[in-house]
């Protein structure tokens, strides 16, 4: 199954990218959090991979072995960012089929599904900030940049790098959501650690698909 080794890679290479930015992450959550957003991402990608790896040795394709692995995160990390995370994947999943590798316009639906999964279960608005705020317009410039004709690759790239700019840009908002909303003042001035970690997975994607 081809399309299942394409995204077999990708989430290990989220995989690596969370343990890579562990420290970091976690510093930015204790700010106004509970600290533990880089252990939810590494817990929970691991959780994935580990899921993957076993759906394939199944023979599953892409679709299914996303949507296990989407389980698989939300349970091995626990928190509100692998509850989101899961059904980001499981929502991923379902754009996608077994029995094909997925194409760029697969691609595009598969992340765009996986943008209206989280904000469907979390609820946050833009300006919230959570992840979101780095993933709405992350997904409001793939869709249009790939639709003006753009290839996925170029349209990622465009993306990744506005969600890079929009997770920044949440260091001037105070936390309305999540368990910072108590500490909503407190996180002024740093950047919310899912829509950071949201920018640095979307990130490493764009490299990887360039
Ligand atoms: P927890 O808050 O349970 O400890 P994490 O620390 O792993 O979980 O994740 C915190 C991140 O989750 C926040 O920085 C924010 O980006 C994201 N988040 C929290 N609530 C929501 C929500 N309702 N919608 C989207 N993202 C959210
Ligand atoms: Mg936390
Ligand atoms: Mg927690």
């Amino acid at each position: 199954q081809r399309g299942a080794e394409s995204v077999q890679e990708i989430l290990e290479l989220f995989a690596e990218v969370c343990a890579t930015h562990e420290a970091e992450l976690g510093q930015l959550d204790a700010v106004a959090g509970d600290g533990d957003h880089g252990q939810g991402m590494v817990l929970g990608s691991r959780g994935a991979v580990e899921a993957g790896r076993k759906a394939r040795e199944r023979g599953a394709g892409a679709r299914t072995l996303l949507i296990h692995a989407g389980t698989a995160w939300a349970e091995s990390a626990g928190g509100t960012s692998g509850a989101l995370w899961g059904s980001a994947l499981t929502a991923a999943g379902r754009a996608l089929a077994d029995d094909a590798a997925p194409d760029s316009s697969a691609g595009v639906e598969a992340l765009l599904n996986a943008v209206e999964a989280v904000q469907r279960l979390g609820g946050a608005q833009p300006g919230d900030k959570t992840m979101v705020d780095a993933a709405a317009p992350f997904a409001q410039t793939l869709d249009k940049q790939f639709q003006a004709q753009e290839s996925l690759s170029a349209a990622l790239a465009a993306a990744a790098s506005v969600a890079t700019e929009a997770a920044a840009s949440t260091a001037e908002l105070k936390a309305r959501l999540g368990r910072s909303r108590v500490l909503g003042e407190k996180s002024l001035g740093t950047p919310d650690p899912g829509a950071t970690s949201f920018a640095l997975l979307m990130t490493a994607l764009a490299e990887r698909l360039k």
